[in-house]
């Protein structure tokens, strides 16, 4: 049986949708997964309900993700927050790292585990690092490369890519400042920013600040990223 993964999703209330890019999806099938999407959930048993129907999780891309759950009032760059958003999905991943199944967080999804955590973020890096170099293209294609990231050797990054760097896409303003309990940085970019985090204890539980899902359809290789997390949800399934 192909394992279920579920993926977090945001609501729009303008639209009356629960929704999600389908990029996630596809990239979630494409790699021998079964994707299922998890709605806003506002009841604390619905949490574990949905952990147990999933093998594996992504936490998705998405708006900022408020300063007051770190500690800190918002920098004016701040524009986007939801916080039904960071309250679902900070208490979907404190009952799947307890249950200790497979956890790929992606962007804001790597952000999200950080806070978590305990960890905090940079609010605008534009603003907050010096010399920061770009991150946020504005009307740039989402399977474009924009900037190379330098990759630990002894990282789930360097085992799925096996290469010291590798060139990723880039559509955030916030950024990993203080690294959270019991997570160690796997990948920066050349201005110091960190692009990739993973768990120190044992189990998959991997964030990157890029977007794999938008680039395997073009380039098949990022597609690794989701198949590991696959595997990885397979073997918890058996175990
Ligand atoms: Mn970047």
């Amino acid at each position: 049986m192909k394992p279920i993964i579920g993926i977090t999703t945001f609501e729009e209330q303008s639209k009356g949708y629960h929704t999600v890019k389908s990029t996630y999806i596809n990239a979630v099938f494409a790699a021998g997964g079964i994707p299922i999407n998890i709605p806003i959930i506002k009841d604390e048993e619905d949490y574990e309900t949905y952990v147990n129907l999933v093998d594996g999780i992504i936490f998705t891309g998405g708006l900022d993700i408020s300063p007051l759950t770190y500690g800190e009032n918002p920098v004016k760059e701040i524009n986007l927050m939801s916080s039904r958003r960071d309250e679902y999905e900070l208490g979907l991943f404190k009952k799947v790292y307890e249950m200790k199944k497979p956890i790929l967080g992606i962007c804001r999804g790597s952000q999200l585990m950080n806070v978590a955590l305990g960890g905090s973020l940079y609010q605008d890096i534009n603003t907050q690092v010096q010399e920061a170099l770009g991150h946020a293209p504005k009307s740039m294609e989402a399977d474009e490369f924009f900037h190379w990231i330098n990759i630990e050797r002894n990282s789930q990054l360097y085992e799925i890519f096996g290469k010291d760097k590798i060139q990723v896409n880039s559509f955030h303003h916030q950024a990993i400042k203080e690294l959270g309990k019991d997570l160690k940085v796997i990948a920066l970019s050349e201005d110091g920013i960190i692009e990739g985090i993973q768990g120190t204890k044992e189990g998959f539980v991997l964030g990157v600040q890029f977007h794999p899902e938008a680039l395997s359809p073009r380039y098949p290789e990022y597609l690794k990223i989701f198949e590991e997390l696959i595997t990885a949800s397979k073997k918890n399934k058996s175990s």
